[in-house]
């Protein structure tokens, strides 16, 4: 299994031309070898093979007009190579778009295969480069000094910023350790999760500070005269602004989902239907801001690198009006009532609390059904054994108690 780490870089001056005269070669190959491509698929309808390309540039590196390609390392112009052969694979599978032609404005990056670069004792050496590149380490749970990377990707933002990601092989062994504990998450709005444990994560307020000021600075944008300085500042303010926004949610995200993983075998939640709550305008702005697709995404790649069984329960089910205690069912539960008491046994819920307490246990139920016998003991090890798709299963009817 592969897996990355992102990391900021702050290569020196020196580092920073090698870096960027790389950057405009690996462009310069994709632009040149796009243009040919596109003219012997228009002209002849041939389709040009990654040998061919290859040949191509060992031809352009031995003349003289574009001898400078031969100063850069060959290893990030090879891979430029062969991701473009692989989008045109896309494209001619029906997958993906035609190919475009990168821009010198866009995000420029080079990718380094074992041999174009040295990692020794947590230090990386690139190709054409004769000092170590300095990176922020933020990964606690990983000894740097240990990395063994396959491949290296450089990359400088628009903005200015670099990063360096790492993409390591790890081995199956990376299953986590069992807890003999299951939750069930219950997302909210005003509340981001609620666990069927009682803890609860609130929505980072900082982010809505953040992202008022985004939309601010989006209106004065808006307000400029095309092509005048004022225009171009506001622009980069709002570039700046919205990767805060975005970084500030990432980690949030990525915390609370690590936390989750870490904290039990087996995790019910409930398949939202995002993309059609986020057409219902007046929830709109709160559900793509609390970015539930992405937390989702991550869970989803975290339990599977943990060994950990996600399971994902339908969306019709209930879960809101089904008391948790002897499952009696609401005929109405309106969205601002916060507590409830059951007519059935009289219990009084917390209403994001029981919702929870109902995920966890249809997602017991799933599991079991899964598994085929009524124990479900040994959640973590049915849990590595889900396949793929039955992440994605839906549930449908889950009945609880009488
Ligand atoms: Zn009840």
């Amino acid at each position: 299994m592969r897996t990355a780490y992102k990391c900021r870089a702050y290569p020196t001056p020196v580092q920073a031309a090698v870096l960027s005269r790389t950057f405009g070669c690996v462009r310069l190959v994709w632009n040149k070898t796009l243009d040919e491509r596109t003219r012997r698929y228009r002209n002849e309808n041939t389709r040009t093979s990654y040998r061919e390309t290859d040949a191509t540039l060992t031809s352009w590196r031995r003349g003289e007009e574009l001898a400078f390609l031969s100063e850069v390392s060959c290893v990030p112009l090879q891979q430029t190579l062969r991701h473009q052969h692989m989008a045109f694979q896309n494209f001619f599978s029906g997958r993906a778009r035609y190919p475009r032609f990168r821009s010198r404005t866009g995000r420029q990056s080079a990718h380094y295969t074992r041999s174009a670069f040295r990692m020794r004792s947590g230090s990386l050496t690139l190709a054409k480069t004769s000092t170590p590149l300095r990176f922020t380490w933020s990964f606690d749970d990983v000894d740097v000094t240990e990395l063994d990377p396959t491949m290296v990707m450089v990359s400088r933002e628009p903005d200015g910023r670099w990063y360096v990601v790492f993409a390591v092989d790890v081995a199956e062994s990376a299953v986590a350790h069992p807890t003999n504990h299951a939750i069930g998450v219950d997302l909210g709005l005003k509340t981001f999760l609620v666990t069927s444990d009682g803890v609860q994560v609130a929505n980072p307020r900082k982010l809505a500070g953040k992202a008022r000021s985004l939309a601010r600075y989006q209106r004065r944008l808006a307000r400029c005269q095309r092509g005048s300085n004022n225009r171009r500042k506001a622009k980069a303010k709002v570039a700046r602004t919205h990767r805060k926004v975005r970084n500030a949610r990432q980690d949030f995200l990525h915390r609370t989902s690590t936390a989750l993983v870490r904290s039990a075998d087996m995790i019910a939640i409930e398949n939202l239907n995002v993309s059609g709550m986020v057409r219902n305008r007046r929830l709109s702005h709160a559900i793509s801001d609390a970015g539930w697709g992405e937390f989702r995404r991550q869970l989803e790649y975290k339990c599977e690198r943990a060994g950990r069984a996600l399971v994902v329960v339908d969306r019709w089910y209930p879960s809101s009006k089904t008391c948790s205690t002897c499952g009696h069912l609401l005929a109405e539960l309106t969205l601002s009532a916060r507590h409830w008491s059951c007519p059935g046994c009289r219990t009084r819920h917390d209403r994001d609390l029981n919702a929870a307490k109902n995920i966890l246990a249809a997602g017991r139920a799933v599991v079991r059904a899964r598994s085929g016998d009524a124990c479900g003991a040994d959640v973590r090890r049915q849990g590595s054994s889900f396949p793929r798709s039955a992440v994605n299963q839906e549930v449908r009817a889950v009945r609880l108690g009488a």
